[in-house]
Order: C-alpha cells, then sequence, then structure tokens
C-alpha cells in the first residue's frame, strides 16, 4: 500500500474505491508484495540448495496458492484438507509436506496414498509409520530442539513444555524403531516458533540437527521450518536475512560437505510470505464518546481477524478515507459481544462514521482464522493482480449459515 498525494493505493488502485466495488468488511492481497516477499527468501539464500515451502495454514484462498507455486514454491500442510486444497492449486503431492500434530494414523496413510513428504513428530506414529511401510516409503521426521525462540508462548514451538516434534533426547529410540523396522528418513524437521528475530537461534537449532542427523545416512532434505518475523510498525526490526543466509549457509555446506552429500535446504514461510501483503478494509459504522476515550464501532469483529483479542498482537491501522488533518486518539473496536478491540490508543486522522479504515498485516492468519461467530457472514477476499482488483472469495451469505444445519422436527 503507498500513500502519494494523500491517497492510499495498492498497485495504482485506490483502496477507497476497492472498498466501495467490493464491499466491506473485505480483505484486500497485493500479488507483487507476495511476489516480492518469495524474491526477498530466494535473495537471503542465494546460493544454496533452497526449497520454500509455504506454510498453507496463513492463507489458503486457492487463486493465493496458485500464485505462490508460480513463484517456485512448494507447499507445507498441516491437514489433509490443506493438502487437497494444495493439489487442486496445482501443487504436485511431491512438492507438499505433511507435517500434522496429534492426528490419526489414517489420516497419515491417506497422505501417503495421495503422495505427500511426510513429516512425523511423534514416536508413536514413527512406529506405526515403520511397521506398515518399512523402507518403501521415506519419511521426515520432527525433531523437537528444546529451544526457547518465537513471539510468544502461543505461537513458540520447540520448549520443552512444547507438543510438537520428538525430543532430541529420544534419539537412541527414534534409531531403534528406524533400524527394526529398516525404514528410509529422507529429511530432518525443525520449527521452533513464530516471529523469531536472531538468526542465533536458527543456528542453535542448526547445530542440533546437524548433529542429529549423523544418525540418518538416507537424508535428501534438511527443513529449518520458519519463524521469520515481519514488520507490524515502521520500525520493527525484522529477521535479517541477508545475515541468516550467510551464517547458517555456511553452516550447512560444512555440514553437506561432512555429511558427504549436497543436501536441499528446506523453509516453511507463511507469515514472512504473505503478512504484509493483505490488508483488512473496514467500515467505521459508530463513534462512541466515553469518559475513558472515543470508540470506534467498525462492521467487523475478532470473527474476522482474532490476533489482536488471541495473540496481543499488533496491527496498523490507518483512515484511507482521511489522510490529512487531525490526528485524534481512538480505540477501534468490533462488533462481537464480548470485548473485541482491533487497536487501543491509535493517533489517526480524524475518523467520521462511513470511513473506510486499512488494518495492516492482514494476509497472515486474518481470513484462515475466520468463523462464523456471532452468526456473522466471513468477508470477502480480493486479490490485486497485474494492476486489476480481482475477486478470489465471494461474501457470504445467510445460505451459507444454513448449508449444513438439519432441522428436526420438535
Ligand atoms: C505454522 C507453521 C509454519 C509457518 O510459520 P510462520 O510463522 O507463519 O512462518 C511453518 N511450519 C510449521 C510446521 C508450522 O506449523
Amino acid at each position: 500500500m503507498e500513500l502519494n498525494n494523500n491517497v492510499y493505493t495498492i498497485q495504482g488502485l485506490k483502496l477507497t474505491d476497492i472498498a466501495e466495488q467490493f464491499g466491506t468488511p473485505v480483505y484486500v492481497y497485493d500479488a507483487d508484495k507476495i511476489a516480492g516477499q518469495v524474491q526477498k527468501l530466494k535473495d537471503g539464500f542465494k546460493g544454496l540448495n533452497v526449497k520454500l515451502k509455504y506454510a498453507a495454514k496463513a492463507l489458503t484462498n486457492l487463486s493465493i496458492l496458485k500464485l505462490i507455486r508460480k513463484q517456485g514454491c512448494g507447499l507445507d500442510v498441516v491437514s489433509i484438507q490443506e493438502a487437497h486444497l494444495g493439489i487442486r492449486a496445482g501443487f504436485k503431492p511431491s512438492e507438499i509436506l505433511f507435517t500434522p500434530n496429534s492426528v490419526a494414523f489414517s489420516e497419515i496413510r491417506e497422505a501417503v496414498e495421495l503422495g505427500l513428504q511426510i513429516n512425523i513428530d511423534n514416536i508413536s506414529i514413527l512406529e506405526q509409520f515403520g511397521n506398515e511401510y518399512g523402507g518403501t516409503k521415506s519419511c521426515c521426521i520432527r525433531l523437537n530442539p528444546h529451544i526457547m525462540a518465537g513471539g510468544n508462548n502461543k505461537i513458540s514451538t520447540g520448549h520443552i513444555d512444547s507438543k510438537f516434534g520428538i525430543s532430541v533426547y529420544q534419539m537412541r529410540h527414534i534409531e531403534r524403531i528406524v533400524k527394526a523396522c529398516n525404514m528410509r528418513i529422507n529429511g530432518l524437521h525443525v520449527h521452533t516458533g513464530s516471529d523469531i528475530l536472531d538468526p542465533e537461534v536458527f543456528l542453535r537449532g542448526a547445530e542440533i540437527i546437524f548433529e542429529s542427523a549423523t544418525h540418518f545416512p538416507d537424508l535428501e532434505f534438511i527443513d529449518f521450518g520458519s519463524g521469520f518475523k515481519v514488520a507490524y510498525k515502521d520500525d520493527d526490526i525484522t529477521t535479517d536475512l541477508q545475515e541468516l543466509g550467510k551464517k547458517l549457509g555456511s553452516a550447512f555446506k560444512a555440514f553437506c560437505k561432512e555429511y558427504g552429500r549436497k543436501l536441499e535446504l528446506w523453509f516453511e514461510p507463511g507469515k514472512f510470505i504473505v503478512s504484509e501483503s493483505g490488508y483488512f478494509l473496514v467500515r467505521a459504522n459508530t463513534l462512541k464518546t466515553t469518559p475513558a476515550t472515543v470508540f470506534v464501532g467498525v462492521d467487523s469483529g475478532q470473527n474476522h481477524l482474532i490476533r489482536p483479542m488471541m495473540y496481543g498482537a499488533h496491527h496498523e491501522i490507518v483512515n484511507v478515507s482521511n489522510t490529512s488533518g487531525t490526528k485524534r486518539v481512538y480505540t477501534i473496536v468490533g462488533y462481537i459481544c464480548e470485548t473485541d478491540t482491533f487497536g487501543w490508543d491509535r493517533q489517526m486522522h480524524e475518523v467520521r462514521e462511513g470511513d473506510i479504515l486499512a488494518i495492516k498485516n492482514a494476509g497472515a492468519y486474518g481470513f484462515s482464522m475466520a468463523s462464523n461467530y456471532n452468526s456473522r457472514l466471513r468477508p470477502a477476499e480480493v486479490m490485486v493482480y497485474k494492476g486489476e482488483a480481482k475477486l478470489i472469495r465471494q461474501r457470504e451469505t445467510l445460505d451459507d449459515l444454513l448449508r449444513n444445519q438439519v432441522e428436526i422436527e420438535l
């Protein structure tokens, strides 16, 4: 989104026009930004045998998946349904990594039948996989390196209390199962959490995984998961990809030499690729002055963008209908009947009823976490592609709320 002559635009299109054309609330994604983020990752890890597996759960719209596939990415999926969406968007099953947690073995079997690369994060599943497929199907192992990392408790996954991965301390047990079942382990994986700033965290994970790798002679790739931090505010620091690329790159090259074979280096960025591409446009319905503040009530709520209420996430909010004049302090709230705040104490150009507000960083974990709570309809999604705003998901209707309900005679 750019501000020129007091007008906010995406690829030259005015945000207020997009809101007018498609109505609000609406998620708007800038395809150029998505392509640019993928390019940044490619540049950061230049010269390495890198494969990017976009973490689909951040944003699963089919058109977005197609766009990301066109940038040369594979996919990381956490459910069989995400895998089906990926295949529908044109990804080859072999380009899709299946990283589930707490699923029944039947779902793993389904994924094997689809031809996905399986990532196993549980000793019991590893054993079942070995019993069923032996050496006929290879699989990756998700290790828990027990590193505390990530922006907050809900999104850090590698620490001691985490349910994710198989502990590196269980290596002897893993080895016994792999040997007994004659299994082929073709990848090792760590994903320590989201919003990791410090390249050192990746490097510590790398050291642990490189050491573990010596136990597995059939490796084809090492997957460092994700956690790349993006900017939520103008002055936010983000993961320094150049520094990370350099440090991790040289560590990886040294490891490959020792291992005796050139392996692929995988990453699974979700947020990094789509977060900043997305703007959630809402309309100011009401203004309410209380003894404490001025509330701006908008035509949406935490049912459409839950990150501020769920994670305390900060999303910048701008008034795209009024880009000059006095700045005032507002609290921006939604219409859900419980505490429902998008932003506290925000200085914004004066908000009038009917103004369009843009909530930033709405590409990742925005629509994909939206629900129908309060029987509200989920918003439309629009992608700005090659200078044109295209509808990529219709706004829901009352029929969508009723679709699967079964009314019984009473
Ligand atoms: C959620 C997740 C990701 C993506 O994390 P981001 O912070 O969005 O980049 C990658 N890998 C796995 C296994 C995940 O669960």
